[in-house]
């Protein structure tokens, strides 16, 4: 049996929708707590099983497009709820703890307070903090690396698979076929930053992609866009992607000479439909200077840049 698509319309107009899936009564990644994401979700249901006997809900990662309307679901059924357990480590923490850490890197790294100040105002996670707040105490079943779960006929093998999220998971059916969430996806690169300079989320990434592309699943059902045939070859076209933007970096700082995170983020050559940073909205720039720093920590792990700090703010060069 393989999984069945619903699109679940999401107020985020770069995506459009975002992928829940049905199997068996199960349903994973059930969407982002609006109202109209929620009528989608529930007229794609009533085709294929009665939304109030939903036996179980898993979601892919925390972001609020994939994991709050699990939220609405526990009250309209009584599922199992299953997240990775480091995922459900962090809104146990409390999202706002967790994006307050990205936002200090930022501000070390140069970013200006009004623009910090716009990204606290804007950003959708923040918006439905209290629907974390609640989602967060229900009983939910961590799901840790190698487990399985029988779920419509099939048994799904959990994948731990950090980077877009540090406790992203994969469910890699014996079909063959793989759920793999915002890990993969067609035509876009999955977003990469940082919340904890103690943390190398790039490198984990590019970890779980060679995982991806060593396992390769004859097909992958992403969190957003249509399903990919050659999950392997696409593994590998990001990992291209990321070489590419780390090489990118370092030619910028050779001809640059010494900058901040932030005046980097600049100058990057973003695929965007906005021709200048002063267009970008809120949420474009918390993902460029996010994208950038996960960039800057990968290379400076590898040895290749170092920052200095100097009156709390980080200035990057190459490494002699
Ligand atoms: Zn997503």
């Amino acid at each position: 049996m393989e999984p069945v698509r619903v699109k679940v319309w999401l107020p985020i107009r770069s995506l459009g929708w975002v992928n829940s899936y049905i199997l068996g009564d199960t349903v994973i990644d059930p969407g982002m707590f609006t109202s109209r994401s929620i009528l989608d979700l529930v007229r794609g249901l009533r085709g294929h099983m009665d939304p109030c006997r939903i036996g179980s809900v898993i979601v892919t990662h925390f972001h609020v497009d994939h994991s709050t309307a699990a939220l609405l679901l526990s009250q309209l059924a009584s599922p199992r709820l299953y997240i990775g357990r480091r995922d459900l480590e962090v809104i146990r923490g409390g999202v706002d703890k967790y994006i307050g850490g990205a936002l200090e890197l930022f501000k070390h790294n140069g970013m200006p307070g009004t623009e910090i100040e716009e990204i606290l105002k804007t950003h959708p996670a923040l918006r439905l903090r209290e629907v974390y707040e609640e989602a967060s105490s229900l009983e939910w079943t961590p799901l840790s690396h190698g487990d399985h779960i029988s779920i419509g006929g099939e048994v799904l093998k959990v994948i731990e698979a950090p980077g877009h999220t540090p406790g992203h998971i994969l469910l890699h059916s014996r079909d063959g076929w793989m759920i793999v969430g915002d890990t993969l996806l067609p035509g876009i690169t999955p977003h990469v930053t940082i919340h904890d300079w103690n943390t190398d989320p790039l490198k984990d990434y590019l970890n779980t992609l060679k995982t991806i592309e060593k396992l390769s699943p004859s097909k992958a059902y992403p969190g957003h866009r249509d399903p990919i045939t050659s999950p392997a070859e696409r593994a590998r076209e990001i990992i291209r992607h990321h070489d590419s933007r780390l090489n990118e970096i370092i030619e910028l700082l050779k001809k640059n000479g010494p900058m901040t995170g932030y005046e980097i983020a600049k100058k990057i050559k973003w695929r965007t439909r906005y021709q200048s940073w002063a267009e970008y909205p809120p949420p474009e720039k918390f993902f460029a200077m996010g994208e950038a720093l996960a960039h800057l920590k990968r290379l400076e792990e590898a040895g290749l840049v170092t920052h200095e700090e100097k009156g709390g703010t980080w200035t990057w060069r190459l490494e002699k």
